[in-house]
């Protein structure tokens, strides 16, 4: 069987407008009063052809499923008529440029849109997540054809396919012939005399089915992840439109995200901060070290580089950032106010002058400046 969808360069889902400008820009290149080549006069017919099967929905359909329609004893009952004269009009511009012939059948599906939550470290790091997707799917009883087994299409007698009636109406002008939708047929120019009792004729079922969606590392609430073709299949078994999954990022009890960067906040007391240690913290990636140097301040924020978030679509990962706060003691036992006071005495800060900050020099002006990301 002759792949006409490969003789008009289109992809098996083309939509009827791809197909019409497909053919039309090879019938200008092929059209034996212009093209001279050797092959040209035998091109034209064979893409005459194809268009002529795959620009009409019945015969389409037909070649879908495995039967030329065009070949000699194949296609029963010659469908909607669409011949030589119907291509003619359509390469040489056809009647007012509008919607011609009969409406497909077969159409494509909706996109169909998905939540998916995460946990903050699958957007660290990425993950592969099972979803369940409740779309339609094609009718397996039919296959998409919408009739029951064993039975056909019919072209629709009122409209003899065309799935546009003419009427004369009478006005004050005269008669006026006016084009409307054949109302026997819908406008699809066939009718359906048995249609298919698994999908009432619609050639699509409701199903669920378990999807597996590979989320990439650096997605965010909001990230769109589009799965060509796992959406709602269309009518009379139509291609399907696309399923997009969106990302909703729960909030971690730890860790904030800014873009790319986590953040935390780590406690530590007035000693280890005046005279340095190393501390172990738990983060995304395990156990790590922190070093906190002697004089650490309020504030402070220690940087631990390449711990944040996977980029998307990139190499690296951003930064994770611990904010320091220092923690003064309280309920001192006499003891350790002893040590405390001498210690006062020996640095001269028993009656320490009070220094007023400048605006931009205080812890609170330090933090917002980290969070505006300056
Ligand atoms: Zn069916
Ligand atoms: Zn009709």
């Amino acid at each position: 069987m002759t792949d006409y969808y490969e003789v008009l360069g289109v992809s098996r889902d083309a939509s009827a407008d791809e197909i019409k400008r497909a053919y039309r820009k090879l019938a200008r290149e092929l059209h034996p009063d212009v093209a001279d080549g050797p092959d040209a006069a035998e091109r034209f017919k064979d893409v005459s052809r194809a268009y002529e099967v795959l620009s009409n929905a019945e015969k389409r359909q037909q070649y879908d499923m495995g039967v030329d329609p065009s070949a000699p004893g194949g296609g029963q009952g010659g469908g909607a008529g669409f011949g030589f004269e119907d291509i003619f009009e359509t390469f040489f511009g056809g009647a007012a440029g509008g919607q011609q012939g009969p409406i497909p059948r077969r159409r494509r599906g909706q996109d169909a849109l998905l939540r998916l939550d995460i946990e903050l470290s699958d957007a660290v790091f990425g993950t592969e997540e099972e979803v369940t997707v409740d779309t339609a799917v094609v009718c397996s009883v039919c296959d998409g054809s919408c009739c029951a087994p064993g039975t056909e299409p019919r072209t629709c007698e009122v409209c003899g396919g065309r799935g546009t009636v003419q009427r004369v109406a009478r006005s004050f002008l005269g008669q006026v012939m006016t084009t409307a939708q054949c109302s026997a047929c819908h406008g699809f120019g066939t009718v359906i005399p048995e249609p298919c009792t698994e999908c009432s004729g619609e050639g699509r079922v409701r199903s669920r089915r378990n999807l597996k969606i590979n989320v990439p590392a650096g997605v965010a609430t909001g990230t769109r992840i589009r799965m060509p073709e796992q959406g709602e299949v269309g009518p009379g078994g139509g291609p399907a439109g696309d399923l997009y999954v969106e990302i909703y990022e729960r909030p971690h009890n730890i860790f904030t995200r800014q873009g790319d960067d986590l953040h935390c906040t780590i406690t530590i007391p007035m000693t280890a901060a005046a005279l340095g240690t190393v501390l172990e913290i738990e983060t995304l990636d395990g156990k790590q070290e922190l070093d906190i140097a002697p004089g650490t301040q309020p504030g402070d924020d220690i940087k631990l580089t390449n711990l944040g978030v996977g980029r998307l679509q990139r190499p690296g990962r951003g930064d994770l950032h611990a904010h320091i706060e220092v923690e003064v003691p309280r309920n001192l036992t006499d003891d350790q106010s002893e040590l405390l006071r001498n210690l006062a005495e020996k640095r001269d800060e028993t009656r320490p002058d009070a220094r007023i900050a400048p605006v931009n020099n205080g812890v609170f002006s330090r933090l917002k400046e980290k969070f505006a990301g300056r």
